[in-house]
Protein backbone atom coordinates (compact mmCIF):
# COMPACT_ATOMS: atom_id res chain seq x y z
CA UNK A 1 0.00 0.00 0.00
CA UNK A 2 3.14 2.31 0.21
CA UNK A 3 5.41 4.26 -2.07
CA UNK A 4 8.50 1.93 -0.92
CA UNK A 5 11.02 3.87 -2.63
CA UNK A 6 11.38 6.53 0.17
CA UNK A 7 12.07 5.95 3.81
CA UNK A 8 8.62 7.43 5.26
CA UNK A 9 4.91 7.95 4.52
CA UNK A 10 5.02 10.92 6.75
CA UNK A 11 8.05 12.20 9.12
CA UNK A 12 7.12 13.84 12.07
CA UNK A 13 9.39 16.47 13.46
CA UNK A 14 8.89 17.52 17.05
CA UNK A 15 8.02 14.81 19.91
CA UNK A 16 5.99 17.13 22.17
CA UNK A 17 2.52 16.35 23.22
CA UNK A 18 1.42 17.84 19.47
CA UNK A 19 3.83 15.60 17.73
CA UNK A 20 4.32 12.16 19.93
CA UNK A 21 0.13 12.04 19.72
CA UNK A 22 0.29 12.28 15.82
CA UNK A 23 3.21 10.17 15.61
CA UNK A 24 1.23 7.41 17.53
CA UNK A 25 -1.94 7.77 15.75
CA UNK A 26 -0.44 7.92 12.19
CA UNK A 27 1.82 4.74 12.78
CA UNK A 28 -1.10 2.98 14.36
CA UNK A 29 -2.92 3.64 10.90
CA UNK A 30 -0.32 1.29 9.67
CA UNK A 31 2.09 3.88 7.82
CA UNK A 32 5.71 4.30 8.24
CA UNK A 33 6.12 7.49 10.58
CA UNK A 34 9.23 8.26 11.48
CA UNK A 35 9.60 10.62 14.66
CA UNK A 36 13.06 12.94 14.36
CA UNK A 37 12.95 14.68 17.68
CA UNK A 38 16.04 16.49 19.75
CA UNK A 39 15.96 13.18 21.98
CA UNK A 40 14.35 9.93 22.84
CA UNK A 41 12.31 9.06 24.59
CA UNK A 42 11.51 12.70 24.78
CA UNK A 43 11.14 14.87 27.99
CA UNK A 44 8.34 17.19 28.63
CA UNK A 45 9.41 19.73 31.50
CA UNK A 46 6.00 21.50 31.42
CA UNK A 47 3.11 21.55 34.32
CA UNK A 48 0.50 20.04 32.03
CA UNK A 49 -3.23 20.54 33.12
CA UNK A 50 -6.45 19.60 31.37
CA UNK A 51 -9.96 18.59 32.08
CA UNK A 52 -10.14 14.88 33.16
CA UNK A 53 -12.61 13.88 30.32
CA UNK A 54 -10.62 15.11 27.67
CA UNK A 55 -8.21 12.23 29.02
CA UNK A 56 -10.83 9.61 29.33
CA UNK A 57 -12.36 9.91 26.33
CA UNK A 58 -8.88 8.82 24.61
CA UNK A 59 -8.32 5.60 27.08
CA UNK A 60 -5.74 7.65 28.57
CA UNK A 61 -6.81 8.72 31.93
CA UNK A 62 -4.60 6.39 33.70
CA UNK A 63 -1.66 9.16 32.39
CA UNK A 64 -3.12 11.42 35.31
CA UNK A 65 -0.52 12.54 38.35
CA UNK A 66 -3.12 14.41 40.76
CA UNK A 67 -7.01 15.16 39.66
CA UNK A 68 -9.84 17.43 41.41
CA UNK A 69 -12.91 17.05 41.51
CA UNK A 70 -14.40 20.97 42.11
CA UNK A 71 -11.95 22.94 40.85
CA UNK A 72 -12.76 26.73 42.07
CA UNK A 73 -12.92 29.85 40.34
CA UNK A 74 -12.49 32.87 42.11
CA UNK A 75 -13.78 36.32 40.07
CA UNK A 76 -14.35 38.27 42.67
CA UNK A 77 -13.93 38.40 46.41
CA UNK A 78 -17.00 36.87 47.84
CA UNK A 79 -17.87 34.87 43.97
CA UNK A 80 -16.37 31.19 44.37
CA UNK A 81 -17.46 29.18 41.23
CA UNK A 82 -17.19 24.99 41.86
CA UNK A 83 -16.85 23.93 39.04
CA UNK A 84 -18.58 20.16 38.07
CA UNK A 85 -15.60 19.10 35.72
CA UNK A 86 -12.87 17.27 37.13
CA UNK A 87 -9.40 18.34 36.56
CA UNK A 88 -6.20 16.71 35.93
CA UNK A 89 -2.67 17.29 36.17
CA UNK A 90 -1.16 15.16 33.33
CA UNK A 91 1.98 12.75 34.51
CA UNK A 92 4.07 13.68 31.78
CA UNK A 93 6.39 10.51 31.65
CA UNK A 94 3.43 7.73 31.73
CA UNK A 95 1.64 10.04 28.55
CA UNK A 96 5.46 9.53 26.90
CA UNK A 97 5.26 5.91 27.33
CA UNK A 98 1.53 5.21 26.19
CA UNK A 99 2.26 7.24 23.36
CA UNK A 100 5.11 5.61 22.98
CA UNK A 101 3.87 1.97 23.44
CA UNK A 102 0.79 2.92 21.16
CA UNK A 103 3.38 4.19 18.34
CA UNK A 104 5.34 0.69 18.31
CA UNK A 105 2.12 -1.33 18.21
CA UNK A 106 2.47 0.17 14.60
CA UNK A 107 5.34 0.87 12.31
CA UNK A 108 7.48 3.67 13.85
CA UNK A 109 11.07 4.56 13.76
CA UNK A 110 12.79 7.03 15.95
CA UNK A 111 14.98 9.60 14.61
CA UNK A 112 16.90 11.81 16.74
CA UNK A 113 18.39 15.05 15.48
CA UNK A 114 16.97 18.46 15.01
CA UNK A 115 15.52 19.60 11.87
CA UNK A 116 16.78 22.20 9.83
CA UNK A 117 15.60 22.46 6.79
CA UNK A 118 13.68 20.71 4.22
CA UNK A 119 13.84 20.55 0.12
CA UNK A 120 11.40 18.63 -2.49
CA UNK A 121 12.41 15.70 -3.95
CA UNK A 122 10.51 13.37 -6.07
CA UNK A 123 7.32 12.31 -4.56
CA UNK A 124 8.13 13.54 -1.56
CA UNK A 125 10.41 16.01 0.90
CA UNK A 126 14.02 15.63 2.16
CA UNK A 127 14.47 16.81 6.04
CA UNK A 128 18.05 17.44 6.48
CA UNK A 129 19.17 17.07 10.39
CA UNK A 130 21.46 17.97 12.61
CA UNK A 131 23.04 15.81 15.39
CA UNK A 132 22.02 16.08 19.03
CA UNK A 133 24.86 13.86 19.96
CA UNK A 134 28.50 14.62 19.64
CA UNK A 135 29.72 11.45 17.84
CA UNK A 136 26.28 11.29 15.17
CA UNK A 137 26.49 12.93 12.35
CA UNK A 138 24.23 15.19 10.48
CA UNK A 139 21.47 13.18 8.61
CA UNK A 140 18.69 13.58 5.57
CA UNK A 141 15.53 11.72 5.82
CA UNK A 142 13.13 11.06 2.99
CA UNK A 143 9.66 11.03 3.57
CA UNK A 144 5.69 11.75 1.27
CA UNK A 145 5.03 13.74 3.80
CA UNK A 146 5.91 15.94 6.76
CA UNK A 147 4.20 17.17 10.54
CA UNK A 148 6.05 19.68 11.94
CA UNK A 149 4.84 19.28 15.02
CA UNK A 150 8.05 22.01 16.52
CA UNK A 151 5.98 23.95 19.23
CA UNK A 152 4.80 27.75 18.70
CA UNK A 153 7.90 28.89 16.46
CA UNK A 154 7.89 25.82 14.40
CA UNK A 155 11.34 24.86 12.97
CA UNK A 156 9.67 24.25 8.88
CA UNK A 157 7.02 26.44 8.37
CA UNK A 158 6.24 30.15 7.77
CA UNK A 159 3.66 32.86 9.50
CA UNK A 160 2.92 35.75 7.66
CA UNK A 161 3.35 37.54 11.41
CA UNK A 162 0.42 39.87 10.47
CA UNK A 163 -0.74 40.28 14.28
CA UNK A 164 1.60 40.63 16.76
CA UNK A 165 0.61 37.71 19.16
CA UNK A 166 -0.74 38.20 22.93
CA UNK A 167 1.56 35.83 25.24
CA UNK A 168 0.53 33.63 28.75
CA UNK A 169 2.90 33.81 31.14
CA UNK A 170 3.16 32.63 34.35
CA UNK A 171 5.68 31.58 37.50
CA UNK A 172 4.93 28.77 39.54
CA UNK A 173 6.66 26.93 42.03
CA UNK A 174 5.78 23.50 43.61
CA UNK A 175 6.45 24.13 47.64
CA UNK A 176 5.67 22.77 50.99
CA UNK A 177 3.95 25.19 52.47
CA UNK A 178 2.89 26.13 55.56
CA UNK A 179 -0.88 27.54 55.76
CA UNK A 180 -3.74 26.80 52.86
CA UNK A 181 -2.86 28.92 49.75
CA UNK A 182 -5.86 28.12 47.91
CA UNK A 183 -9.13 29.66 49.19
CA UNK A 184 -12.64 28.26 50.21
CA UNK A 185 -10.93 25.22 51.85
CA UNK A 186 -10.88 23.83 47.75
CA UNK A 187 -7.90 21.47 46.53
CA UNK A 188 -7.65 22.95 43.12
CA UNK A 189 -7.98 26.63 42.00
CA UNK A 190 -8.23 27.01 38.10
CA UNK A 191 -8.66 30.68 38.26
CA UNK A 192 -8.41 32.77 41.91
CA UNK A 193 -8.41 36.28 40.72
CA UNK A 194 -9.33 38.15 44.07
CA UNK A 195 -7.19 41.00 44.57
CA UNK A 196 -3.44 41.21 45.59
CA UNK A 197 -3.01 43.80 48.66
CA UNK A 198 -1.55 47.23 46.98
CA UNK A 199 -3.54 46.22 44.16
CA UNK A 200 -3.06 49.78 42.53
CA UNK A 201 0.69 49.66 42.19
CA UNK A 202 0.59 46.21 39.99
CA UNK A 203 -2.99 45.49 39.08
CA UNK A 204 -2.31 45.65 35.58
CA UNK A 205 -2.47 43.01 34.06
CA UNK A 206 -4.81 40.90 35.93
CA UNK A 207 -3.32 37.86 36.98
CA UNK A 208 -4.63 34.67 38.80
CA UNK A 209 -3.53 32.15 40.84
CA UNK A 210 -3.81 28.76 39.75
CA UNK A 211 -3.25 26.10 42.92
CA UNK A 212 -3.12 23.04 43.05
CA UNK A 213 -2.77 20.86 46.76
CA UNK A 214 -0.31 18.01 45.68
CA UNK A 215 -0.90 16.57 49.48
CA UNK A 216 0.81 16.12 52.63
CA UNK A 217 1.47 19.92 52.73
CA UNK A 218 3.09 20.38 49.14
CA UNK A 219 1.04 22.66 46.57
CA UNK A 220 2.09 23.71 42.62
CA UNK A 221 1.32 27.37 43.18
CA UNK A 222 1.61 29.62 39.34
CA UNK A 223 0.78 33.25 39.40
CA UNK A 224 -0.35 33.52 35.74
CA UNK A 225 -1.61 36.49 33.32
CA UNK A 226 -4.03 34.97 30.94
CA UNK A 227 -3.05 36.95 28.02
CA UNK A 228 -1.08 40.41 27.55
CA UNK A 229 0.55 42.34 24.65
CA UNK A 230 3.67 42.16 24.96
CA UNK A 231 4.43 40.00 27.43
CA UNK A 232 4.13 40.31 30.97
CA UNK A 233 7.32 40.14 32.99
CA UNK A 234 8.12 36.80 35.05
CA UNK A 235 10.09 38.42 37.41
CA UNK A 236 7.03 40.83 38.43
CA UNK A 237 4.72 37.41 38.80
CA UNK A 238 7.17 36.03 40.97
CA UNK A 239 7.06 39.13 43.05
CA UNK A 240 3.15 39.20 42.84
CA UNK A 241 3.15 35.63 43.94
CA UNK A 242 5.39 36.30 47.12
CA UNK A 243 3.12 39.10 47.81
CA UNK A 244 -0.36 36.83 47.43
CA UNK A 245 0.96 34.25 49.33
CA UNK A 246 2.26 36.59 52.67
CA UNK A 247 -1.49 38.23 52.54
CA UNK A 248 -2.50 34.60 52.71
CA UNK A 249 -0.19 34.06 56.33
CA UNK A 250 1.16 31.13 53.75
CA UNK A 251 4.86 30.55 54.52
CA UNK A 252 6.86 29.11 51.75
CA UNK A 253 9.03 26.35 53.50
CA UNK A 254 10.66 24.41 50.93
CA UNK A 255 10.88 25.42 47.15
CA UNK A 256 11.21 21.48 45.06
CA UNK A 257 10.78 22.94 41.58
CA UNK A 258 9.96 26.37 40.21
CA UNK A 259 8.33 27.02 36.53
CA UNK A 260 8.40 29.70 33.80
CA UNK A 261 5.51 29.87 31.46
CA UNK A 262 5.65 32.02 28.46
CA UNK A 263 3.81 31.29 25.39
CA UNK A 264 2.45 33.30 22.33
CA UNK A 265 -1.71 33.36 21.85
CA UNK A 266 -3.63 33.88 19.11
CA UNK A 267 -0.84 33.45 16.19
CA UNK A 268 -1.53 33.25 12.89
CA UNK A 269 -2.02 30.11 11.20
CA UNK A 270 1.24 28.89 9.64
CA UNK A 271 1.08 29.83 5.49
CA UNK A 272 0.04 26.64 3.52
CA UNK A 273 2.57 24.63 2.25
CA UNK A 274 1.89 21.86 0.44
CA UNK A 275 4.26 18.71 1.88
CA UNK A 276 4.38 19.93 5.24
CA UNK A 277 1.62 20.28 7.97
CA UNK A 278 1.70 22.09 10.80
CA UNK A 279 0.23 20.75 14.16
CA UNK A 280 -0.06 21.22 17.96
CA UNK A 281 1.68 24.75 18.76
CA UNK A 282 3.17 24.93 15.15
CA UNK A 283 -0.48 25.20 13.69
CA UNK A 284 -1.48 27.41 15.89
CA UNK A 285 -3.89 25.31 17.90
CA UNK A 286 -3.46 26.79 21.11
CA UNK A 287 -6.67 28.75 21.99
CA UNK A 288 -6.99 31.84 21.36
CA UNK A 289 -8.21 33.23 24.80
CA UNK A 290 -6.91 30.67 27.34
CA UNK A 291 -3.92 29.03 26.10
CA UNK A 292 -5.15 25.60 26.45
CA UNK A 293 -3.78 23.08 23.68
CA UNK A 294 -2.60 19.94 25.30
CA UNK A 295 -6.17 17.86 25.06
CA UNK A 296 -7.11 19.28 21.70
CA UNK A 297 -4.19 17.95 20.33
CA UNK A 298 -4.41 14.59 21.74
CA UNK A 299 -7.98 14.89 20.33
CA UNK A 300 -7.14 15.85 17.27
CA UNK A 301 -4.73 13.46 16.34
CA UNK A 302 -7.38 10.95 15.48
CA UNK A 303 -9.08 12.54 12.88
CA UNK A 304 -5.61 13.41 11.38
CA UNK A 305 -4.10 10.29 11.16
CA UNK A 306 -7.19 8.74 9.86
CA UNK A 307 -7.49 11.63 6.86
CA UNK A 308 -3.46 11.55 6.05
CA UNK A 309 -3.67 7.37 6.12
CA UNK A 310 -7.00 7.74 3.86
CA UNK A 311 -4.81 9.23 1.40
CA UNK A 312 -1.33 7.60 2.25
CA UNK A 313 -2.88 4.53 2.61
CA UNK A 314 -4.35 3.81 -0.87
CA UNK A 315 -2.61 2.41 -4.29
CA UNK A 316 -1.12 6.02 -5.91
CA UNK A 317 -2.03 8.16 -3.00
CA UNK A 318 -1.10 11.64 -3.04
CA UNK A 319 1.32 13.23 -0.10
CA UNK A 320 0.02 16.64 -1.67
CA UNK A 321 -3.87 15.68 -0.80
CA UNK A 322 -2.69 14.21 2.00
CA UNK A 323 -1.61 17.13 3.70
CA UNK A 324 -4.70 18.86 2.33
CA UNK A 325 -6.60 16.41 3.91
CA UNK A 326 -4.49 16.28 7.32
CA UNK A 327 -5.48 20.53 7.37
CA UNK A 328 -8.86 20.40 6.70
CA UNK A 329 -8.98 17.36 9.60
CA UNK A 330 -7.55 20.27 12.06
CA UNK A 331 -8.70 23.64 10.73
CA UNK A 332 -11.99 22.13 9.11
CA UNK A 333 -14.10 25.56 8.03
CA UNK A 334 -16.15 25.65 10.64
CA UNK A 335 -13.16 25.52 13.12
CA UNK A 336 -11.51 28.31 11.50
CA UNK A 337 -14.01 30.41 12.15
CA UNK A 338 -14.77 29.56 15.53
CA UNK A 339 -11.23 30.66 15.69
CA UNK A 340 -11.91 34.14 14.68
CA UNK A 341 -14.92 34.37 17.15
CA UNK A 342 -12.16 33.18 19.86
CA UNK A 343 -9.87 36.04 18.74
CA UNK A 344 -12.17 38.59 18.86
CA UNK A 345 -12.72 37.39 22.88
CA UNK A 346 -8.73 37.79 23.19
CA UNK A 347 -9.25 41.19 21.78
CA UNK A 348 -11.91 41.84 24.42
CA UNK A 349 -9.96 40.48 27.18
CA UNK A 350 -6.90 42.25 26.61
CA UNK A 351 -8.60 45.49 27.09
CA UNK A 352 -10.43 44.30 30.07
CA UNK A 353 -8.96 45.84 33.45
CA UNK A 354 -8.31 43.79 36.73
CA UNK A 355 -11.51 44.89 37.87
CA UNK A 356 -13.69 44.48 34.38
CA UNK A 357 -11.89 41.12 34.02
CA UNK A 358 -13.33 39.30 37.69
CA UNK A 359 -16.94 40.97 36.53
CA UNK A 360 -16.41 39.01 33.15
CA UNK A 361 -15.47 36.03 34.50
CA UNK A 362 -17.56 35.80 36.94
CA UNK A 363 -20.54 36.03 34.15
CA UNK A 364 -18.60 33.32 32.43
CA UNK A 365 -18.93 30.71 34.64
CA UNK A 366 -22.40 31.74 35.62
CA UNK A 367 -23.01 29.92 31.93
CA UNK A 368 -24.25 25.95 32.38
CA UNK A 369 -20.81 23.86 32.48
CA UNK A 370 -21.58 22.60 28.61
CA UNK A 371 -21.81 25.99 27.54
CA UNK A 372 -18.74 27.90 29.18
CA UNK A 373 -17.13 23.59 28.72
CA UNK A 374 -17.88 24.21 24.42
CA UNK A 375 -16.04 27.37 24.57
CA UNK A 376 -13.03 26.13 26.14
CA UNK A 377 -12.71 23.10 24.04
CA UNK A 378 -11.63 25.48 21.27
CA UNK A 379 -13.51 23.26 18.63
CA UNK A 380 -17.06 24.40 19.48
CA UNK A 381 -19.50 25.49 16.59
CA UNK A 382 -19.21 29.11 15.38
CA UNK A 383 -23.21 28.97 16.65
CA UNK A 384 -22.40 27.72 19.98
CA UNK A 385 -19.89 30.17 20.99
CA UNK A 386 -22.01 33.33 19.73
CA UNK A 387 -24.94 31.82 21.71
CA UNK A 388 -22.30 31.80 24.37
CA UNK A 389 -20.94 34.90 23.87
CA UNK A 390 -24.62 36.46 23.72
CA UNK A 391 -25.04 35.13 26.88
CA UNK A 392 -22.16 36.51 28.77
CA UNK A 393 -23.44 39.81 27.76
CA UNK A 394 -26.91 39.61 28.98
CA UNK A 395 -25.07 39.16 32.69
CA UNK A 396 -22.71 42.44 32.46
CA UNK A 397 -23.24 45.30 33.95
CA UNK A 398 -24.32 48.08 31.78
CA UNK A 399 -21.23 49.74 31.63
CA UNK A 400 -18.91 46.42 30.40
CA UNK A 401 -22.47 46.02 27.83
CA UNK A 402 -21.17 49.59 26.28
CA UNK A 403 -17.60 48.35 26.39
CA UNK A 404 -18.21 44.94 24.99
CA UNK A 405 -20.68 46.28 21.86
CA UNK A 406 -17.92 48.93 21.06
CA UNK A 407 -15.73 46.47 20.40
CA UNK A 408 -18.06 44.87 17.63
CA UNK A 409 -18.23 48.57 15.63
CA UNK A 410 -14.02 48.69 16.44
CA UNK A 411 -11.63 47.11 14.30
CA UNK A 412 -11.91 43.94 16.09
CA UNK A 413 -14.97 43.29 13.80
CA UNK A 414 -13.44 42.46 11.55
CA UNK A 415 -12.87 38.97 13.65
CA UNK A 416 -16.61 39.30 13.68
CA UNK A 417 -16.37 39.60 10.34
CA UNK A 418 -14.55 36.56 9.14
CA UNK A 419 -15.97 34.40 11.86
CA UNK A 420 -19.70 35.01 9.90
CA UNK A 421 -18.76 36.39 6.23
CA UNK A 422 -18.19 34.79 3.20
CA UNK A 423 -15.07 31.71 3.59
CA UNK A 424 -12.67 33.59 1.25
CA UNK A 425 -12.61 35.81 4.09
CA UNK A 426 -11.76 33.41 7.10
CA UNK A 427 -7.83 32.99 7.54
C1 LIG B 1 5.37 26.10 30.77
C2 LIG B 1 4.13 25.86 29.93
C3 LIG B 1 3.02 25.29 30.53
C4 LIG B 1 1.89 25.01 29.75
N1 LIG B 1 0.82 24.44 30.36
C5 LIG B 1 -0.23 24.05 29.61
C6 LIG B 1 -1.30 23.35 30.22
O1 LIG B 1 -1.33 23.15 31.44
N2 LIG B 1 -2.31 22.91 29.43
C7 LIG B 1 -2.32 23.13 28.09
O2 LIG B 1 -3.24 22.67 27.40
N3 LIG B 1 -1.34 23.85 27.50
C8 LIG B 1 -0.30 24.31 28.22
N4 LIG B 1 0.72 25.01 27.62
C9 LIG B 1 0.56 25.46 26.21
C10 LIG B 1 0.88 24.39 25.15
O3 LIG B 1 -0.02 23.33 25.27
C11 LIG B 1 2.31 23.89 25.25
O4 LIG B 1 3.17 24.91 24.83
C12 LIG B 1 2.63 22.60 24.49
O5 LIG B 1 3.87 22.13 24.95
C13 LIG B 1 2.69 22.75 22.98
O6 LIG B 1 2.89 21.46 22.46
P1 LIG B 1 3.61 21.17 21.08
O7 LIG B 1 3.80 19.68 21.01
O8 LIG B 1 2.92 21.85 19.99
O9 LIG B 1 5.03 21.89 21.20
P2 LIG B 1 6.21 21.63 22.23
O10 LIG B 1 5.73 21.09 23.50
O11 LIG B 1 7.00 22.89 22.24
O12 LIG B 1 7.06 20.49 21.54
C14 LIG B 1 7.82 20.72 20.38
C15 LIG B 1 8.91 19.68 20.35
O13 LIG B 1 9.62 19.83 19.13
C16 LIG B 1 11.00 19.71 19.36
N5 LIG B 1 11.68 20.49 18.34
C17 LIG B 1 11.76 21.84 18.24
N6 LIG B 1 12.47 22.19 17.15
C18 LIG B 1 12.83 21.02 16.55
C19 LIG B 1 13.56 20.72 15.37
N7 LIG B 1 14.07 21.69 14.59
N8 LIG B 1 13.75 19.42 15.05
C20 LIG B 1 13.25 18.43 15.84
N9 LIG B 1 12.54 18.66 16.96
C21 LIG B 1 12.33 19.94 17.30
C22 LIG B 1 11.21 20.28 20.76
O14 LIG B 1 12.35 19.71 21.34
C23 LIG B 1 9.93 19.86 21.47
O15 LIG B 1 10.08 18.65 22.14
C24 LIG B 1 1.86 25.33 28.36
C25 LIG B 1 2.98 25.94 27.79
C26 LIG B 1 4.10 26.21 28.57
C27 LIG B 1 5.28 26.88 27.91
Amino acid sequence: MNNASLQFDILVVGAGPAGLAAAAALSQRGLRVGCLAPQHPPRWSNTYGLWLDELETLGLQDCVDTCWDSPTVVAGSNTIHRLPRSYARLDNKKLIARLIERAEDGNITWLTGVARDWARISRGVEIAASPTAPHQSPRCYEARAVIDATGHFPALLKRASRVAPAWQTAWGIMAHCKGDPILGGASMALMDFSAIDGESTFAEPPSFLYAMNMGGGRYFLEETVLASRPAFKIERLQHRLATRLEMRGVEVVEVLETERVAFPMGLDLPISNPFILGFGGAASMVHPATGYMVGRALQAAQPLAFAIAEELGRAGGDPMRAVAAGREAIWPQSTRRSRELLLFGLETLLKLNADETRVFFNAFFRLAPAQWAAYLSGTASPAEITQMMLEVFRHLPPALKIQFARAGFSKQAAYLLRASGPSFLTR
